[in-house]
């Protein structure tokens, strides 16, 4: 087994890689800015490097600073969690050539589903439905623009090809204004991913966002662990999640998951990684594919009580997927808040100290939370603070036992979203299961 990690993010992710590695017998490095020194896996962890001041491109994303601090330690593996340097394949290739084993997949796999038009090239290649578009970057002849957007008839999105985290994505709805949404987006994708390539898609007006989880070993084994409904999202970014997805059949969830796995193994996947599609009128629509572990995986490990988290370790480790997919049942109903410290109207980020933290319990609950009593959130990182799950036989139950929990949970000294979840869950629409990607955005402007 690995003999010791370095755990490059921090907050709940880092807690949770921590408590994967303590379960397998693997010390942890815990790697931390100066911000961070009282984060509950940094003091938890077997030993802790300071890797720089707040900013993130100057700790978290530094990377000579993050492999010094394995190199110090005498660590084998680096765990990337998500967002930071997760989906960096630069990173990926010197922590390997570095002589570390990078807990995720090869970096040319990196490489290619990192850009979303190789990554979209890729899956129609592989057989994978994706949403109607320019398939390619777009140039700057606005004469060929036009006939695009006029082929797959408006509205369409622009969407910078290297983007993340729900940003470089711009709707168009006539014809008029396609010239300045592809200038304004390709500047804005070069500022922010240093990338200015932007490409097209008919922009679907009532999906739901719906993913698919898999896991492989690199040894020729794979196997999808069925899916997730993502549709209850503010500006492209998740707010609620569950698994299974309303209304999705078994054939149908066989149908896809068999499908991403082929996929994987056209690329030579290994590790976890999720399929995004889009859902609508019954089809799906490919997005793009995350090649690290997700914010909302514990739904997915609620339903088949796998622990995805270990299962990256084991397969870091060399050994072969101990999962085979007749052994993958989903049992229940599992959903997920997102609790971040922000205000709940006006979603300004709201960080400070923490006086009081009470973690809602009894069976079926799960908080990952870093928080503590006493905690002061910084302000200079993601406003995740919390991520309450539960499982239920059913959904109802599901649902009812989120509402309950969080009645019982406090966050006193920050405000969160709390408020909003709490009218979420009584949501007669969202009750009813199915709600597409815009619910949730369109009830907030009747507010
Ligand atoms: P990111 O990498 O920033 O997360 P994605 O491509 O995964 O970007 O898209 C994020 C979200 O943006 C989707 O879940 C969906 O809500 C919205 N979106 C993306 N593409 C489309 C599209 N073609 N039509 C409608 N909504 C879209």
């Amino acid at each position: 087994m690995l003999s010791k990690v370095v755990i490059a993010n921090r907050g709940e992710i880092a807690l949770r890689v921590l408590r994967a590695c303590r379960e397998l017998g693997i010390r942890t490095v815990a790697v931390h800015s100066t911000a961070d020194r009282d984060l509950k896996h940094v003091r938890l962890a077997d030993e802790s490097v300071c890797i720089g001041p707040p900013q993130p491109a100057h700790s978290y994303l530094n990377i000579p600073a993050v492999i010094s601090a394995a190199e110090v330690t005498d660590a084998v593996a680096i765990h990337p969690g998500y967002g930071f340097l997760s989906e960096n394949a630069d990173f990926a290739e010197r922590v390997e050539q570095s002589g570390f084993i990078f807990i995720g997949p090869r970096a040319e796999t990196i490489r290619l589903m990192g850009d979303k038009i190789s990554a979209i090239r890729a899956m129609r290649t592989a057989g994978i439905p994706c949403v109607p578009g320019s398939g390619k970057p777009l140039t700057d002849d606005m004469t060929e623009n036009v006939r695009i957007a006029r082929d797959i008839g408006y509205p369409v999105i622009i969407k910078a090809s290297g983007g993340g985290g729900g940003r470089g994505m711009r709707v168009v709805h006539a014809e008029a204004a396609l010239k300045a949404a592809i200038q304004l987006t390709k500047t804005e994708a070069l500022a922010a991913f240093q990338n200015d390539a932007v490409y097209m898609e008919k922009f679907l007006e009532h999906p739901r966002h719906i993913e698919f989880q898999v896991i492989a070993d690199g040894h020729g084994n794979c196997v999808y662990l069925g899916e997730r409904d993502c549709s209850m999202q503010r500006r492209h970014q998740k707010v609620i999640e569950e698994s299974p997805a309303p209304g999705i059949s078994q054939e149908i969830r066989d149908m896809m998951g068999r499908r991403c796995v082929e996929a994987c193994k056209t690329i030579n996947y290994r590790g976890a990684g999720t399929f995004e599609f889009l859902y609508e009128n019954g089809e799906f629509y490919f997005i793009e594919m995350n090649t690290r572990v997700q914010v909302e995986h514990p739904v997915t490990e609620m339903v088949t009580g796998f622990d995805i988290v270990k299962e990256q370790l084991l397969i870091a480790d060399g050994q072969r997927l101990s999962i085979r997919q007749e052994d993958v049942v989903m049992r229940g109903h599992s959903i997920e808040c997102r609790i971040n410290a922000e205000d709940p109207k006006t979603f300004r980020p709201s960080p400070g100290r923490v006086n009081v933290f009470h973690v809602p319990g009894g069976p079926g609950v799960r908080m990952d939370s870093h928080l503590y009593d006493g905690y002061v959130v910084p302000p200079y990182y993601d406003s995740l603070v919390a991520k309450l799950i539960v499982h239920g036989e059913t959904r109802a139950a599901a649902l009812a036992r989120m509402t309950t929990a969080l009645d019982e949970v406090v966050v006193d000294g920050i405000l969160t979203n709390i408020p909003l979840h709490r009218d979420l869950v009584r949501d007669a629409a969202f009750a009813a299961g199915g709600t597409d990607i815009h619910y949730l955005e369109r009830r907030l402007a009747l507010d």
